[in-house]
């Protein structure tokens, strides 16, 4: 039961994210949600994660590829959550397909704030509250392109073998406080930046969508079948849990084997 605790899901306006927030707020736990979207869907989450006695959701708009924004994150949340945040995951995250030599430095300058800069600046920020509580999940999703590169992916990949470095990091220094750090690292997974590489493949193919999925998860998991977002989102649930006091500096893969190649 994580009542009383409050989670910042960052990106949990859509897929990963907004799967990670159901099921904590499920567990009582009081919600502060970022990401892009319309009033009505904002609003719309508001409600249905409120649905469940004691949670209160509060929605913070940022714009995590601003570093002035990653820092309006943060003293918005010391004005609005005054209990402050127990449980920090850093989800907010998107993808670009390119060659490196046709990548903008503008582009990987977005990813790298978005990926990297984000979660290091919003771990900087909530760390010293969670030591004084010695309780804390710091929780970064990062990627099975954490441990493995695909082409046309530069920006991403390095974001996601970053990720993991600092996560390492972070665990090191707060083992034994109460603390951990862990990245969670998904293949495919069925959501928006998912289906956006599906549609692209079937356009490029002429083939249906559903030949392109097939066709595309062949490529990665053994499996064959993409993941469930409900699965990671338990895999986060589980971090969240007191079972977990003694995984940190993990890398938890979540990708239908996709590594074990
Ligand atoms: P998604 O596109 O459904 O959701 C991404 C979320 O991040 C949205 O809420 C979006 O508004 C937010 N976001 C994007 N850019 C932002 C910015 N500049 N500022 C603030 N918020 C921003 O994608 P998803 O599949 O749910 O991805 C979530 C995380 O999971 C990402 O870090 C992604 O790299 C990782 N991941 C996804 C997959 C997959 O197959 N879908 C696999 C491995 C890892």
């Amino acid at each position: 039961c994580l009542r009383g605790k409050t989670a910042l899901v960052t990106g949990s306006t859509s897929g990963i994210g907004l799967s990670v927030a159901r099921p904590l707020a499920e567990n009582g736990c009081n919600i502060v949600y970022t990401g892009f979207s319309d009033k009505q869907h904002i609003d719309n989450i508001k409600s249905e994660l409120e649905k469940h006695e004691y949670v209160k959701a509060v929605y913070i708009d940022a714009d995590l590829s601003n570093s002035d924004d990653i820092a309006r994150l943060g003293d918005q949340i010391n004005n609005k959550v005054p209990e402050g945040i127990d449980i920090l995951v850093n989800n907010a995250g998107f993808q670009h397909v390119s060659l490196v030599e046709e990548c903008s430095a503008k582009k990987w300058d977005s990813m790298l704030t978005v990926m990297l800069t984000a979660p290091f600046l919003l771990t900087q920020h909530f760390i010293p509250a969670m030591r004084c509580k010695g309780w804390g999940r710091i929780i970064n999703m990062a990627s099975a392109h954490g441990h493995v590169a695909s082409p046309r992916k530069a920006g991403y990949v390095t974001c996601k073998h970053g990720i993991i470095g600092l996560t390492k990091v972070v665990a090191l220094e707060t083992a034994g406080s109460g603390v951990t750090c862990n990245a969670v690292c998904p293949g495919y997974v069925n959501t928006p930046l998912f289906q956006e590489q599906v549609t692209s493949l079937s356009t490029n193919r002429g083939i249906t969508y559903k030949e392109a999925e097939v066709e595309f998860l062949s490529r990665y998991h053994e499996t064959k079948q993409a993941v469930d977002v409900c699965d990671v989102a338990s895999l986060v649930l589980y971090l969240c849990s007191n079972a977990a006091s003694q995984i940190t500096g993990s890398s938890l893969v979540i990708d239908g084997g996709w590594t074990a190649k």
